[in-house]
């Protein structure tokens, strides 16, 4: 069975993918949290044509599937968790574990440094979130998260399987946290204890900079929890939760051709609130 998943790992991820966003969006249209503004079918278009575009410059410079990386690098027998003594379930519950910590470290690093936001930011320039902004990201970022990944897997020595359960589930709750739903909030809460929920990463997408820099994980809610990045509630109330990025409110930035030029404009976007700097004549300016 393991061996007939790796061999069909394409088909597999293809197949969850393709029932769980269509499950996903069939539930918005009848579950919406928020009507939409822009047409949905516009929106799908525009991400789904941007994800294509960033699969095919990812296959052109990584031709290889991050599990069959990992099916060529067992024969190394190298990483911290190659340990053939340890229980076969030990070793692929702990590689799924931290490859999830490398993801949100990765996510972390792609928020500090402007070089790296600026790929990122095209996924936060969307004004409006539902199961489509799972497919928006630059391709240069797609290359960045791959190459990541395939050192994390490395790294770790993580089993193929892992590898493979974490691409499906990476895949299923990345769409799922990005679904225009609103649950119960106790219900939100209750599964937060584990997974990463609409409501949780629905703040990651405010436009208030401290909680857009919180909020970070992708499939476990613990390392944001752990690690001082979790944000409970947005200060305006999820009712009144503006999305997107301040300074790219215009309709002009979610063309396809905007989203894919736009980390080449080199326009200085600041993360973090403008500080107030003393100069020597007593005069303060911004920076
Ligand atoms: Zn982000």
């Amino acid at each position: 069975m393991e061996q007939w998943l790796i061999d069909n790992q394409v088909w597999c991820r293809l197949g969850c993918f393709i029932v769980a966003f269509s499950l996903l969006a069939c539930f918005e249209t009848f579950y919406a949290w928020r009507p939409w503004v822009t047409s949905r079918y516009l929106r799908i278009v525009r991400h789904l044509s941007l994800n294509i575009f960033s699969k095919i410059l990812l296959r052109a410079l990584f031709p290889f599937f991050a599990v069959s990386f990992a099916v060529n690098f067992q024969h190394k027998s190298m990483g911290v968790l190659h340990h053939p003594d340890w229980p076969y379930a030990v070793r692929i519950i702990l590689a799924f574990i931290l490859l999830d910590f490398i993801m949100y470290l990765q996510h972390r690093i792609l928020h500090k440094y402007q070089f790296l936001w600026r790929i990122h930011r095209i996924h936060h320039m969307d004004k409006e979130l539902d199961v489509s902004t799972s497919l928006r990201f630059h391709p240069l970022e797609e290359i960045y998260s791959m190459g990541v990944k395939i050192m994390g897997i490395a790294f770790l020595g993580a089993l193929p399987l892992s590898v493979l359960l974490y691409e499906i589930m990476y895949n299923l709750i990345v769409m799922f946290a990005h679904v225009n739903i609103q649950f119960k909030f106790k219900n939100d809460r209750f599964l937060r204890k584990l997974i990463i929920t609409p409501g949780m990463h629905r703040i990651h997408h405010s436009v208030y900079l401290p909680e857009t820099n919180s909020n970070y994980g992708f499939v476990l809610s613990w390392w944001d929890k752990l690690l001082g990045t979790y944000t409970l509630v947005c200060t305006s109330g999820e009712r009144n939760l503006a999305l997107g990025l301040e300074e790219y409110q215009d309709k002009k930035f979610q063309t396809f051709e905007n989203m894919l030029l736009l980390p080449f404009n080199f326009k200085q976007l600041r993360l973090k609130p403008k500080k107030k700097r003393k100069l020597k004549f007593g005069i303060e300016k911004n920076q």
